[in-house]
């Protein structure tokens, strides 16, 4: 039996239940496991992560370079190693192109946050990191804004990366963030999507906190206002060139026209 066997098999595992999900498509994605101090479990490249076996693991030290393993490490992993360097209590990093989130990456839109309870409690505000082509270390560096403020980040115009103490929580958040995605496309097919009140948003990140999830946004530095419009990565969208075009303030905009339409009807019958 390999070193980390049971490591692997949870490997393997997450993979089946990407490919299941169609997270990732043929040969995509990657998944990676910190074992020790300068030693990484990874996902082979090129090789589908629906199924794999616990022989087809890599393993590389913090710098990449391959130690074991019959098959070639991703080159993504690049991208894990910078999350697990700047934070060391990262164990599990995920990567795939799960498809209602790679929407979101590709159309450059900001995930809303205030819309539903679930996607507010364990994901919170979503980042969108800008494109860099993969292959090399550009694209590892565009997360490094993000990382010690959130668990899960959109890449533009490319896929997700998640990352917890556990592979299977960096899994549970990318599994979380497609589900509140495809919710968003279906809402808008739908007719609009009603974000929650500001006093209810306010009651999630307190309930987030008694879960003992940590959540930047519980400060007291932002307003209650602030708290449906993205105020810890709102700055950062125009570096990603990223634009709330789909799901800004519009539907509580919309509301506002409703009742001013009402309001000149009442006015034109008097
Ligand atoms: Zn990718």
């Amino acid at each position: 039996m390999s070193e980390y066997q049971a490591i692997k098999e949870e490997m393997c595992e997450i993979g089946r239940r990407m490919y299941a999900r169609h997270f990732v498509a043929a040969n995509e994605g990657n998944l990676s496991v910190r074992v020790d101090e300068d030693r990484v479990l990874c996902t082979p490249t090129f090789f589908c992560k629906g199924v794999m076996s616990p022989d087809d693991i890599s393993t590389v030290n913090m710098q990449g370079e391959q130690l074991a393993g019959k098959r070639k490490r991703t080159s993504e992993v690049l991208l894990h190693l910078e999350i697990m360097k700047e934070r060391p209590e990262i164990r599990g990093v995920v990567h795939g192109h799960p498809p209602h989130a790679t929407a979101f990456a590709v159309a450059r839109e900001p995930i809303p946050t205030g819309v539903h309870p679930e996607a507010d409690v364990f994901l919170g505000e979503v980042p969108i990191a800008d494109y860099a082509t993969p292959g090399d270390d550009r694209l590892a560096r565009t997360i490094l804004p993000f990382v010690h403020k959130c668990n899960t980040i959109v890449l533009a115009n490319h896929g997700t990366v998640s990352f917890d103490v556990s592979l299977e929580q960096a899994y549970w958040w990318t599994e979380i963030l497609d589900a509140y995605c495809r919710m968003l496309i279906l809402a808008r097919q739908v007719g609009r999507v009603q974000r929650l009140s500001d006093a209810e948003c306010r009651d999630l990140i307190e309930l987030k906190q008694r879960f003992g999830l940590s959540d930047p946004r519980a400060g007291e530095e932002f307003a209650d206002a602030d708290l449906t419009t993205s105020p810890l990565f709102r700055d950062t969208w125009a570096q990603s060139r990223a634009d709330a075009r789909a799901f800004g303030r519009t539907d509580i905009e919309d509301g506002l026209v409703d009742k001013i339409a009402k309001r000149v009807v009442e006015l034109m019958k008097q």
